[in-house]
């Protein structure tokens, strides 16, 4: 499967052949969903199936904490409370990451936009590559998030994501690919999974009715309960 969008906006196929991956040329795949619908998830099975790169501003800014760098500084008492780190540093980071050339062909956007600000820019990006976004937003029911959120263990090598009760290591603790010791996010304490869960809420949500204003491809996939190569399987039926 190939896919993309052309100018016009209208989903384009072609075939190619790229060492088992097919290119998906010119696809700017936003994955848009509440902290916890399996955003992560999915955009690292889609990375490895279209063979283009996976854009996660929150793997960005905690790569930036892990280094101890300026922006590391900066933002790590935001996000371990819970809040959006601002729109200006983050448009820079994406506005930066767009412009390698891995994004040439396209890239699937994981956690951006979050503002409305964010949305505008990321219009402005995109017109200049020629590109229009696709929105896919994963509607989980929120009592299904918060439980998600608080069992979810994190490989700190290579970011795999576990959960105790859905999506348990072979080894309990231990990391399958690499055999790290896995993780608890700092943010995935139960009083931060609430502020998190209120800032999408209150900043990210009302981005659906944007989406829908300005007339965006948007299209929804119930993802509360499905496993996630199920919800995986809709999402690249959609883009066929
Ligand atoms: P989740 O979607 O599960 O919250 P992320 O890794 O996408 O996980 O985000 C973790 C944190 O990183 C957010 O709570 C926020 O502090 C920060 N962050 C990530 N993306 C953005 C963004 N686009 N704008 C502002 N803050 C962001």
């Amino acid at each position: 499967m190939s896919v993309g969008v052309s100018k016009e906006g209208e989903l384009t196929s072609a075939s190619g052949k790229n060492g088992g991956k097919t290119p998906a040329a010119g696809l700017a795949l936003v994955l848009f969903g509440s902290p916890g619908s399996g955003k992560g998830t999915q955009s690292k099975l889609l990375m490895e199936r279209l063979g283009i790169p996976q854009i996660s501003t929150g793997d960005m800014l905690r790569d930036h904490i892990r280094r101890g760098d300026e922006v590391g500084k900066a933002i790590s008492g935001l996000m371990s409370a819970g809040l959006l780190v601002p729109d200006e540093l983050v448009n820079t980071l994406v506005a930066e990451r767009l412009a390698e050339p891995d994004s040439r062909n396209g890239f699937i956007l994981d956690g951006y936009p979050r503002t409305r600000q964010q949305a505008e820019v990321l219009v402005g990006l995109l017109k200049r590559l020629g590109m229009e976004e696709v929105v896919i937003h994963l509607v989980v029911d929120y009592n299904v998030i918060s439980a998600r959120l608080t069992q979810r263990r994190v490989c700190p090598k290579c970011g795999t994501l576990y959960n105790s009760a859905s999506r348990p290591s072979r080894i309990p603790g231990i990391c399958d690919s690499d055999g790290e010791t896995l993780e608890i996010r700092d943010d995935d304490r139960e009083s931060v999974v609430r502020e998190r869960l209120d800032s999408y809420e209150r900043q990210t949500r009302p981005l659906i009715e944007y989406f829908r204003e300005t007339g965006r491809r948007l299209y929804e996939i119930e993802a509360s309960f499905d496993r996630p190569a199920v919800v995986f399987e809709k999402i690249t039926k959609l883009l066929q």
